[in-house]
């Protein structure tokens, strides 16, 4: 059987379009997604469907042609309006889905306006989609952005396969109950044939969902792997696939010249001490406040930690147009500002606090460098800043410090410090725990949780998930 061509869909296109001096330029963007599937398409001579990011004034066409020819598969441009951008990515996606599937209630905001928008956009890209696609490609949907890009497909005549994966967690009922379109949500999402989740206790959430929100939909097998649930004379499978990096990428890279250059030169300015590294997206899920302050509490409770180790906390800018983003800016500052006003002496900063970020040289220099990693989040899909920690760590004696509530806990958890970020005082005494941990155990943990991150790295999260797809194609009942 002929393969099929692969067209991936996602809110934003994995480019970054820009204008220097006169010139328009188009680079391709970073990120997991753009590792785990550029590879694939290539292969595939796929087709990526998305938002440009850029305004209307951009020669789309002629960028696209150029990025094709450079990178082997094509692009297709879904454009929004400024409006559209606010309600449906900033308002619905960002201020309510978003703060929901991660258990944090506080946050949501809920607004018919921005639901509709939503839906709208959804419809538009199932537009895009309907335009350049044909019967015989494989159509896969990504993340909480396009949860409704499926139904409208349906409605649009579509009868081909269709699969989504979920990036962020999904909630248990009893959050999601709090969602005034949660009927429609689940309905939309039944519309695929394939659903994959993060982990097993997302997957687990959705059925239970589906099983106490849609009468009539039924459990019709729970194995290791997948769940079949019948809705509506159909079968949908939906199955837990942890993404993950390109290990062997990483680790190279870790070792280049450039970086065991820049790690020199980190190690020489803060010569002293060890470091102890957070790096997240400005956001209120990856748990930095509560970080902050078991560090203090740290430096309060081991006295030997003074003038021996340094947080260094990159928070990489996001969303800054969301005010509950502005408003994390200003806790961090304070904080920050707080703890070294008090902790600090001559020649000790105990909170090295950047706001930016960073290139990939510097980051993987300080993933290589750090003596440990400190990985916090409320919730988290998955967190891959702590796989690309120990895939740099090529010296085998980093120490991994993670939440219990990141889905890379599930895969790492054996060998990782576990913490439960909202318990100041049991993060307080993992910090003490990894600095005092002797050279042996650091290296026996590291170099499993490397093993496991290998075997398990991105190439096979693609490959696992596209194979379920081929075996599912489910028959009308
Ligand atoms: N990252 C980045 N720029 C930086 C620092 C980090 O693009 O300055 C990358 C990092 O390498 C990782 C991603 O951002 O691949 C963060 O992914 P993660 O799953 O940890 O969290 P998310 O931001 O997706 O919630």
């Amino acid at each position: 059987e002929k393969q099929k061509r692969l067209v991936v869909v996602s809110n934003r296109l994995p480019i970054v379009v820009g204008q220097q001096e006169e010139a328009w330029e188009i680079a391709p963007g970073s990120g997991g997604l753009v590792t785990a599937l550029a590879p694939i398409l290539k292969s595939r001579n796929g087709l990526w469907i998305g938002w440009p990011g850029c305004g209307e004034e951009a020669p789309l066409d002629e960028l696209f042609a150029r990025f094709s020819q450079e990178h082997n598969y094509r692009l297709h441009p879904v454009p929004l309006t400024e409006t559209e951008v606010e309600k449906y990515y900033l308002g619905f996606s960002n201020e309510t889905l978003w703060p929901l599937f991660h258990d944090l209630l506080g946050h949501c905001h809920f607004s018919q306006e921005n639901w509709l928008a939503y839906d709208e956009v959804n419809r538009r890209f199932a537009e895009g989609i309907l335009q350049v696609a044909t019967e015989d490609d494989l159509i896969w949907v990504q993340d909480y952005q396009l949860a409704l890009v499926g139904a409208h497909l349906r409605q649009m005549g579509v009868r081909q396969s269709l699969a989504y994966f979920l990036h962020i967690p999904f909630p248990s009922p009893d959050l999601l109950r709090r969602l005034p379109w949660k009927i429609e949500l689940l309905r939309a999402l039944l519309e695929y044939d394939l659903i994959g989740f993060q982990t097993l206790r997302d997957r687990r959430n959705f059925t239970n969902g589906v099983l106490a929100f849609l009468p009539g939909a039924e459990v019709l097998s729970r194995q290791r792997h997948y769940t079949l649930i019948k809705w509506k004379n159909r079968v949908i499978k939906t199955g837990h696939f942890p993404i993950s990096i390109d290990f062997d990428q990483f680790d190279a890279d870790a070792r280049s010249t450039e970086v065991a250059d820049a790690a020199w030169y980190l190690h020489e300015k803060f010569q002293d001490h060890q470091l102890i590294l957070g790096i997240d997206r400005l956001d209120y899920t990856k748990g930095i406040p509560e970080r902050f302050l078991a560090f203090e509490r740290a430096l309060q409770k081991y006295p030997a930690l003074h003038k021996n180790l340094s947080l260094l906390q990159v928070v990489v800018p996001s969303r800054t147009l969301v005010p509950e983003y502005q408003t994390l800016k200003e806790e961090l500052d304070g904080l920050a500002g707080r703890i070294n006003g008090h902790f600090a002496e001559p020649g000790w900063t105990p909170i090295h606090y950047q706001f930016r970020s960073l290139d990939r040289v510097q980051l993987l220099a300080y993933y290589r460098t750090s003596e440990m990693a400190l990985i916090t989040p409320l919730r988290d899909g998955m967190n891959l800043v702590a796989k690309e920690y120990c895939a740099c760590s090529v010296d085998h004696d980093g120490v991994l410090i993670l939440s219990e509530f990141a889905g890379a806990a599930d895969q790492l958890g054996k060998e990782a410090l576990l913490v439960n970020p909202y318990d100041i005082e049991e993060t307080a005494d993992a910090i003490y725990r990894a600095f005092t941990m002797e050279p042996e155990e650091r290296r026996r943990r590291m170099h499993r949780l490397r093993a496991q991150i290998r075997r398990n790295d991105v190439h096979r999260w693609a490959r696992s998930f596209l194979a379920e797809n081929k075996i599912q194609r489910a028959p009308p009942l």
